[in-house]
């Protein structure tokens, strides 16, 4: 089958790994990595960033910044960094090599720096994020960075204990492609959760499906906000789904070390491009994608789509209004396709699903299918495993 070339200018995929090496005679400084760039580092050694090979330089960041581009013609919608405090950032003049570390002491790999510079972190959060505004949990994250960043090429030796611990679902781009071609799948949806898959869930995917040879849904492994369930469970809950609900061997289940950043739209296009290096055709762009608060539109995340170059993303982007039951219609429906009142909605927010699966209150299967409610509830009785140490 012929399949999507990953994106970039080379449309082949650039994994950073690299067995690791010997201790070099010369002791080499050592950059401490916060979370999210630990889960970037990772995502370079496994080729999820094709084409980028490392942490961006001060050109390339500017280019994404105010072009949405890594290089004339090439498409990215977020800076890619790495903060250093300056005492440790006078030591990495270009050409120097630095170990990239956990806070735990364990080396994941090496830079080699090629630039260094003080970063617009205002401007940062103003193009990325919109606003400014520090109780945007993106925002706050930037702001809190040392102030100087490095950039230059990766090798990556380890991908960190968010891939040990899910190593079973941690695919590389290249392992995916391999699955998708193994069914004959030429057209793939990927579909982005860090939720276990509900009724409104499981009809966008199948719309999609309608469409596409194959669904890929692709759980998000890195760092959460506090009120999402653990991944383990979230797995479960959408094994039982696609047990019971889906077609045989129309439908994978993987998972991404990525650390969400909540940065809405310029987030929905960054997954695209993951998930074109994924091998995905399609991406399912639904309400708010990747948005926190009231930050963004509802629709935000799917206009900046049709605002892109032509030809700048060949993955597709599948737009969907939000999905819900409707009793007069008899059946899962959308805005755009149902005439009736709202209040003939079977409709619960998130926040009162997780209330009722905590106090044993009843769901409609209207709302969940029972097998995953099931799994669900059986899981909060669960003490919760805490998540992997960084
Ligand atoms: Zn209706």
């Amino acid at each position: 089958v012929s399949q999507i070339p990953p994106h970039g200018p080379e449309r082949r995929l650039l994994p950073r790994w690299a067995a690791p090496r010997a201790a070099e005679a010369a002791p080499e400084p050592v950059v401490v990595l916060s979370s999210r760039e630990a889960a970037d580092l990772a995502l370079l050694g496994m080729g999820a960033y094709t084409p980028l090979t490392g942490f961006m330089d001060h050109d390339t960041y500017r280019g994404v910044l105010r072009e949405m581009q890594a290089a004339p013609g090439v498409l990215w919608p977020i800076p890619i960094t790495l903060a250093v405090h300056p005492v440790l950032a006078d030591q990495l003049s270009p050409g120097t090599t630095a170990r990239l570390a956990l806070p735990s002491g364990r080396v994941l790999g090496r830079i080699r720096v090629q630039d260094r510079f003080r970063p617009n972190l205002l401007e940062e959060c103003s193009a990325v994020y919109g606003t400014c505004d520090p109780s945007h949990p993106g925002v706050a994250a930037t702001l809190r960075q040392p102030p100087v960043y490095i950039g230059g090429p990766v090798e990556v030796w380890d991908l960190g204990p968010v891939y040990d611990r899910y190593r079973h679902l941690c695919w590389w781009p290249a392992e995916a492609r391999a699955v998708f071609e193994t069914y004959g799948w030429e057209t793939v949806a990927a579909f982005q959760t860090r939720n276990p898959m509900h009724r409104s869930h499981e009809f966008l995917a199948k719309c999609a499906l309608m469409l596409t040879d194959g669904l890929f849904i692709h759980q998000v492994l890195g760092e959460l906000k506090s009120d999402d369930l653990p991944a383990d469970v979230r797995v479960r809950a959408v094994d039982a789904l696609v047990r019971h609900y889906f077609p045989e061997n129309r439908v994978v289940q993987a998972g991404y070390p990525i650390a969400m950043r909540y940065a809405g739209p310029r987030e929905a296009v960054l997954h695209a491009i993951i998930r074109q290096n994924y091998g995905a055709t399609h991406l399912i762009v639904g309400r708010d994608h990747a948005g926190v608060g009231r930050f963004y539109g509802p629709y935000d995340a799917q206009a900046i789509f049709r605002q892109l170059p032509k030809g700048s993303l060949a993955i597709q982007p599948l737009c969907f209004d939000e999905a819900f039951y409707c009793r007069r219609c008899d059946g899962m429906t959308v805005a755009r396709t149902c005439p009736h009142d709202p209040a003939e909605r079977d409709h619960i927010s998130g926040t009162e699903l997780r209330r009722r699966l905590r106090d044993g209150l009843p769901i409609s299967p209207h709302i969940s299918r029972p097998e995953v409610v099931a799994v669900l509830r059986a899981a909060l009785g669960e003490p919760v495993t805490p998540p992997p140490a960084v």
